[in-house]
């Protein structure tokens, strides 16, 4: 065999490597470890300098876990599955899906909530301190932004002050894109039917932080960019959901942006554990609080809502949520 044809593999794989790290190739893979995010932002940062490189991440079990399993994206899941397979379980919190989101709502607003690794607001605060912006995609609707901000907050993130700007973003709820003009949103018709894009729900922007009511993260963060005064040309992806980050990192190739996007993996344990445990303590738990609460706030001859989030729980949807969101 001639030198060159024996050597021909190794040549064409350090080729490749050559050319990823000439391109800042695009990438997708799993990780427990948000650091894992930072190494991806400081590469795109020394090939496309801080100002062109954004952080977006999502909230539920990414940014933020719930203390206990009470109102977590996984109980979420758990009672949503119950609503719709076994809608005669003991074990559900609500007769419907929109009965749920009032106590996803009710218990956002009670509960308290930790980052998944206890360093992560010093890792988010590192880039923002390069200078990178920080973009929050959640798939939870406006009416828990309150409650959503106010943990963030209390964990140490500090999302609005280093937000990209977005001076043509709506104030408010609206609505993202019109089906029949999608291209006005930043979004190609072919890909509007690739995604499965249905009738608009209302979202918002404020702050960063993009309330998607259950909506598809990749179309949603095209209409993001829509609104960018200075669109990035890199950015990393964070989220535990592996369908969030196909989405994203597919929406964002068809459009040249560079991608890292990470599947999240670091409270998979406890989401493991929680989908093989008993569910009876969580069940009397909650079984505990809404008699309390029953009990402080009804009226007489009043089937009183106990607080905003339960009033008005229009377009909200939980990180879990996924599409069936759209029927209510
Ligand atoms: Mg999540």
């Amino acid at each position: 065999m001639p030198p060159f044809r024996r050597f021909a593999p190794l040549l064409t794989l350090l080729a490749a490597g050559w050319l990823s790290a000439v391109a800042g190739a695009s990438e997708f893979r799993e990780t427990e470890r948000f650091a894992d995010a930072v190494t991806a932002v400081d590469s795109y940062v020394a090939q496309y300098g801080a100002e062109n490189v954004w952080l977006v991440v999502d909230i539920d079990n990414t940014l933020l876990a719930m203390q206990g399993d009470l109102g977590s994206d996984q109980w979420f899941e758990w009672q949503e599955y119950l609503v719709f397979n076994e809608p005669d379980s003991p074990e559900l919190v609500a007769e419907d899906f929109d009965g749920l989101l009032d106590v996803q709502g009710l218990l956002f607003t009670l509960g308290k909530m930790r980052p998944p690794e206890a360093d992560l607001p010093a890792m988010v605060k590192k880039t923002q301190d390069a200078g990178v912006a920080t973009f929050v995609i959640t798939s939870r609707g406006d009416a828990f932004r309150a409650a959503t901000e106010r943990e963030l907050s209390a964990a140490g993130y500090d999302i609005a002050g280093h937000a990209p700007a977005m001076s043509k973003a709506p104030q408010g709820e609206f609505l993202p894109y019109e089906l029949s003009c999608i291209e006005n949103y930043g979004i190609r018709p072919s890909e509007a039917k690739l995604f499965g894009l249905k009738e608009a729900r209302p979202i918002s922007l404020e702050g960063g932080v993009m309330m998607t009511a259950g909506q598809h993260k990749g179309a949603m963060l095209l209409v993001a960019l829509e609104f960018a005064d200075h669109p990035p040309k890199a950015i990393v992806f964070v989220d535990d959901h592996a369908r969030h980050v196909h989405r994203i990192y597919d929406a964002m190739s068809r459009h040249d942006i560079e991608c890292t996007a990470l599947q999240y993996k670091a409270e998979d344990k406890n989401v493991a554990r929680f989908r093989y445990c008993d569910k009876r303590e969580v069940t009397e738990k909650w079984r505990r609080l809404e008699s309390a609460l029953k009990e402080v706030f009804t009226l007489p001859g009043a089937d009183a809502p106990v607080d905003e989030a339960v009033e008005n729980p229009a377009h909200a949807t939980a990180d879990a949520a996924p599409e069936r969101a759209a029927s209510h």
